[in-house]
């Protein structure tokens, strides 16, 4: 056994694997032979589908092609089709095949409003127009291959998920459940390895009562992350960050915990030790709503004008601990004020940038130059309500938000928190699902397989080394 850490022995297994020189692969629903001939020709290697997979062979097989040709209504092909779907794989309906998305899309409750994220098209039987629809399944197929071998060599991490705020509701977290937006079918199907699951501390009262709350409630959901997500099979809690890469050569999903509302300690400093032995590897100092600690982007009175006599004890505490300071919801000056005391790197774990989108939870381009010079972190989030005013956001106003961060903050810099079950969620990345699809819009705007690695995690997980190894405690 060397001296390396996992991640180190991570990269080198990586960088061993080198980019396969095998075209994508397109599955075939047909029985026409002139659909392979296009297929061989545009580059792809047509693999029929004379006998369809057994249900329990769905995932196997769809795991060995990066693109559908779906020219058939076989009855049998429904759930083929629809776990297709569900895996982000482009398909090209021909003829009768286009019937079978139909039938999919008539009994799947909000599978219309998803529609826009299947990278599908639909053409009118095979005729001399169909060139140009099959050298475009190709063309989906190439990009899918892309961002999956990207996601097999890189640990992703969502740094932002509220997914325990429905645990009271009883979930499903090893299922594929209707009812979060975060489950592990969805993480794989998206290649997501990793995320953080905060507990959320809505802003109360701060009378005695009111804290006592909070904590008790801080340290429920926090239990009850273990419970729901420990307990599951392939999935484990992490703490470190090189836990995330361990977890990830075991072919295991990892989550880790946050907590979102420093309202979570109370008036008691000494809960931030408490809440760093349970696990938890940030908190926000605030939600919406000033506190003790700071006041906040939204909902303020300017109560203490930036961080407070507590909030900078808190910071220290954070620093002692080993716990990074995220500074998602905070007001600007208590940025600044926290920027300036704290002596690791910070972490916006879900913001995104207001010079894009004029809401004050965004980030400023001043903002985003301090960070960076301070080695901290940005991650974008999928809130449509940071990324867009005027109309609905979609995908590619994300993708525009991370570029703007990477124009002022630099590419070590960047990262993305969601904000899944917290009403985070957009068309084109509307679940865990859909994570690879950011990928393959990256991929498209020319970001490198090192730029992804870093956009991924390894700048956040950069600050949380960091962090962890100036902190006293250790896992
Ligand atoms: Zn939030």
């Amino acid at each position: 056994m060397d001296n390396k850490n996992w991640q180190e022995q991570y990269n080198d297994l990586a960088r061993l694997s080198l980019q396969s020189p095998v075209p994508p692969v397109i599955g075939v629903i047909d029985n026409c032979k002139e659909s392979f001939s296009l297929i061989r020709h545009s580059g792809g290697i047509p693999l029929s589908i004379t006998e369809l997979p057994l249900p329990s062979e769905t995932k196997v097989f769809l795991n060995q092609i990066h693109g559908l040709l779906l020219a058939e209504q076989i009855e049998e092909s429904l759930l083929l089709v629809r776990c297709a779907m569900d895996m982000q794989i482009p398909i090209l309906a021909v003829g009768e095949g286009k019937r079978v998305l139909q039938t999919i899309y008539s009994v799947l409750p909000g599978s219309h409003d998803n529609q826009n994220s299947i990278p599908f098209k639909s053409f009118r039987g095979v005729d001399a127009h169909s060139a140009s629809a099959f050298s475009w399944l190709c063309d989906e197929a190439k990009l899918y291959k892309e961002a999956r071998r990207i996601h097999q060599h890189v640990v992703s991490l969502d740094t932002h998920c509220d997914t325990p705020i429905f645990f009271e509701q009883g979930i499903h977290f090893d299922q594929r459940d209707p009812h979060i937006l975060v489950d592990s079918h969805k993480m794989r199907e998206g290649g997501l390895d990793a995320c953080i699951m905060v507990a959320y501390l809505e802003q109360q009262a701060r009378d005695e009562a009111g804290l006592t709350a909070a904590t008790k409630k801080c340290e429920k959901l926090l239990n009850d992350i273990d419970k729901y997500i420990g307990s599951c099979p392939d999935v484990a809690i992490a703490y470190t960050p090189d836990d995330l890469y361990r977890l990830k050569l075991e072919h295991k999903i990892a989550v880790m915990k946050g907590i979102e509302n420093g309202y979570a300690i109370g008036q008691d400093i000494r809960n931030v030790e408490h809440f760093r032995k349970k696990g938890v590897v940030y908190m926000t100092l605030c939600h919406n709503g000033d506190n003790d600690i700071c006041d906040s982007a939204s909902h303020t009175n300017n109560e203490h004008s930036g961080l407070s006599k507590m909030g900078y004890n808190v910071i220290s505490e954070m620093n002692r601990v080993g716990m990074m300071i995220d500074l998602s919801h905070a007001g600007e000056k208590s940025f600044y004020d926290a920027l300036e005391a704290s002596k690791t790197p910070i972490v916006c774990s879900h913001s995104s940038m207001r010079a894009l989108c004029d809401h004050p939870r965004n980030l400023t381009d001043d903002q985003l130059r301090a960070l960076s010079n301070a080695d901290g972190v940005v991650q974008v989030t999928m809130y449509p309500g940071f990324l867009r005013l005027d109309s609905q956001a979609t995908i590619e106003d994300a993708v525009n938000h991370l570029k703007h961060a990477v124009d002022i903050a630099g590419i070590d810099h960047v990262g993305v928190g969601t904000d899944f079950d917290g009403d985070g969620g957009i068309p084109g990345l509307a679940d865990a699902s859909e994570i690879i699809n950011f990928t393959k819009h990256l991929l498209r705007k020319h970001f490198s397989e090192t730029d992804l690695r870093q956009i991924w995690g390894e700048n956040f997980l950069r600050v949380m080394r960091q962090t962890q190894e100036m902190g006293c405690i250790k896992f």
